[in-house]
């Protein structure tokens, strides 16, 4: 019998699968499987209106069976079949609609090349693990079943074939490839292998997938124990069962599953020890249909924070998994949300309609969003422990979402964060902040630093204190790059303690201010030139009360940036090529007249410049301390205090 070629594009894809050292070769399973339960389907709806079919519902099922001896793995169903022609058009080309749109893609990066594990291309798979596959098929209807063999890439041959079976379906009969040091392909013949699999991507097939498994039971043998009863034994046997569940907890409705129910699936099936804060359920008809069930996670995963981490949800389609993890569902804000999303409307070909698939998860995409989002705000304003919770998990990630992209995604997420605050002494939201402002705050204030226990005793926040206005203690990294993203919350603009203009002074205060900056001219001037380099200017402070100075940051830099600049740095290496090296803090230096130091101060400067100078030092030194600021050398900050005093 002559060869047939495959027609060019389906070779090189051909090609391309067999060669490849795809990691995912186990998918052929599943693809093998679906077209299975594909031609039961079709079978089945011409069943209802065709009693010549002669098969009920139940009747219907894909059976796998496995020969170790032979090497030969076999999934047969009796499903529509196809005839000669169709083995000829269907198997023998792939040059269907949409394929050249993945042709394309292939070329433009072939590196790509995991997109066959996440939409599939069907028949051909099998060459990821087969020597050769044979085809058995009888169409529905017609007296004649035929062969269909291919190796590969060299060809393919069809043949009228003899079956005693006369009933329509199809047998796919796969020899295994030898097994290699990289791929042991044997073990596609191994129950355990088999059915993992099956559990994994084929479970919620709804025909059932039949097997033959081992399992033990209790046997009586000839012995008898001491008080004359027979002893009993375990012995294997097989049996023939369905392996896979059909229907999906998602799919139920919700009055049947209890919450219990969704979390136990949850932690089996996503590997998580603990319950999730949340289950969403969703149930869409319209535009596009889909159901889907998602679950807010309550711990932070090990590797969430690492590359090895991988965000997306699992899509369904027809009781088939296409692809375990869909980061297109989700946005990068809400990455650590899991579940499943099935949608009847997704075709498990990439070769079909690739574009329409894009538009389908668009809309998807949106509407998960809203919904996730709605669900944290009232789990915020109903149970607000759980949010902690959640928060305490997964509320940086919110945070790094509103810093990205320059804050395109603040409106969808401003209210779902939260700053400890110093009144409430524990986490507030943003909203809660605004109500509790008094009448005349213009202002919500702020100040960064290591931890809440600092930042109660910062000097620059006394007069904000003293005012009675709460201050929100950004205590993470990322809070002050947060706080410039938003710049405002409900039209009221963010302000830092350490600001220059709290927009608390009246404007007399301002002008004293004012008078006492000329007054000390001189004094403020020699400042600045002691501490060349280290400081841009000295000020006279108009908030301290007490405390003898402060540091505040002149520029766009804010000296917890600095620090944060300055860890990632650290944790950068080389790599950052000293990218975060130059962001240093423009340190502006701001002196309390009040206090006895600057009297002091003052008077040396008049006196004896050598003093002044000390003085000024220890100064920036108590600043730099207050601030959590490193000082620059301890050893002449210890000297400084030594000469001075004694
Ligand atoms: P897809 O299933 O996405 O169309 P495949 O390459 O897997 O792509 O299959 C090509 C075609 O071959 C199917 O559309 C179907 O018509 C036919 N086919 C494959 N497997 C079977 C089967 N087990 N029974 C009947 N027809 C099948």
């Amino acid at each position: 019998m002559a060869k047939k070629q495959f027609k060019s594009e389906s070779k090189r894809l051909l090609d391309l699968m067999v060669n490849s050292i795809y990691t995912h070769k186990e998918i052929f399973l599943r693809e093998l499987i679906s077209n299975a339960s594909d031609a039961i389907d079709k079978l089945c709806y011409i069943s209802l209106t065709d009693d010549k079919v002669g098969l009920n519902r139940d009747d219907f099922k894909i059976t796998i069976e496995a020969d170790k001896e032979g090497r030969v793995l076999t999934i047969s169903d009796n499903g529509v079949g196809m005839t000669a022609a169709e083995l000829e058009s269907n198997l023998g080309v792939i040059a269907r609609s949409g394929s050249l749109k993945f042709k394309n893609d292939m070329e433009e990066k072939p590196e790509d090349i995991d997109i066959i594990g996440q939409f599939g291309v069907g028949f051909y798979s099998a060459f990821m693990v087969a020597s050769r596959v044979t085809v058995i098929s009888r169409a529905y209807g017609e007296d004649t079943a035929s062969k269909w063999v291919s190796k590969g890439s060299d060809g393919y041959s069809i043949e009228p074939y003899e079956c005693p079976d006369k009933g329509a379906g199809t047998n796919i009969i796969i020899e295994l490839k030898e097994d290699t040091e990289d791929e042991q392909y044997g073990k596609y013949l191994e129950e355990y292998t088999l059915t993992s699999l099956i559990k994994k991507y084929s479970d919620y097939v709804r025909w059932p997938i039949m097997m033959e498994v081992t399992k033990s039971r209790q046997v009586e043998t000839d012995e008898t124990d001491d008080e004359g009863n027979k002893k009993k034994t375990w012995e294997d046997y097989t049996e023939t069962e369905v392996v896979n569940s059909r229907i999906p907890i998602w799919q139920r409705s919700k009055n049947d599953v209890s919450d219990e129910d969704c979390a136990e699936f949850y932690k089996e099936k996503f590997l998580d020890m603990a319950d999730p804060v949340s289950v969403i359920r969703v149930s869409a008809e319209g535009l596009v249909s889909y159901t889907a069930m998602l679950f807010i996670p309550s711990v932070t995963p090990y590797d969430y924070f690492t590359r090895e981490f991988k965000a997306g949800l699992q899509l369904y389609s027809s009781g088939v998994m296409i692809m375990e993890h869909c980061s297109d569902l989700l946005p990068e804000h809400f990455r650590f949300v899991k579940g499943i999303v099935e949608s009847p409307d997704f075709s498990l070909n990439i070769s079909r309609e690739m574009l329409q698939h894009d538009r389908q998860l668009k809309v998807i995409a949106t509407n998960i969003e809203k919904k996730v989002k709605s669900e944290l705000k009232k789990l915020m304003e109903t149970e607000r422990e759980k949010y902690e919770t959640f928060y305490k998990s997964f509320g940086i990630q919110l945070k790094y979402g509103l810093t990205n992209g320059f804050g395109a995604s603040k409106d969808m997420l401003s209210d779902l964060i939260m700053f400890y605050s110093s009144k409430a002494e524990k986490l507030i939201t943003l909203e809660e902040y605004v109500k509790n402002m008094t009448e005349d705050q213009k202002y919500i204030y702020y100040a960064a630093g290591e931890n809440t226990a600092l930042l109660d005793k910062l000097p620059q926040a006394e007069q904000v204190r003293e005012k009675g206005y709460e201050i929100l203690y950004l205590t993470d990294e990322i809070d002050e790059f947060v706080v410039r993203a938003l710049r405002n919350f409900q039209e009221k603009d963010f302000r830092s303690v350490n600001d220059e203009d709290l927009g608390i002074e009246s404007d007399e205060d301002k002008k004293e201010t004012e008078r006492l900056e000329t007054e000390n001219k001189d004094v403020l001037d020699f400042v600045k030139e002691a501490l060349t380099g280290k400081i841009v200017a000295a000020r006279v402070s108009g908030k301290l009360k007490t405390h003898p100075v402060a540091l505040a940051a002149g520029g766009e830099i804010s000296l917890e940036m600095e620090k944060y600049f300055k860890t990632m740095q650290a944790a950068q290496g080389q790599n950052a090529g000293g990218m975060f090296g130059e962001m240093r803090a423009e340190r502006v230096l701001e002196l309390n007249v009040e206090h006895p130091s600057f009297a002091a101060l003052k008077d040396a400067y008049e006196n004896d410049k050598d003093k002044a100078t000390n003085i000024s030092k220890l100064l920036y030194g108590q600043a730099l301390l207050t601030a959590g600021v490193e000082l620059e050398d301890p050893a002449e900050f210890s000297e400084l205090i030594s000469t001075l005093l004694f």
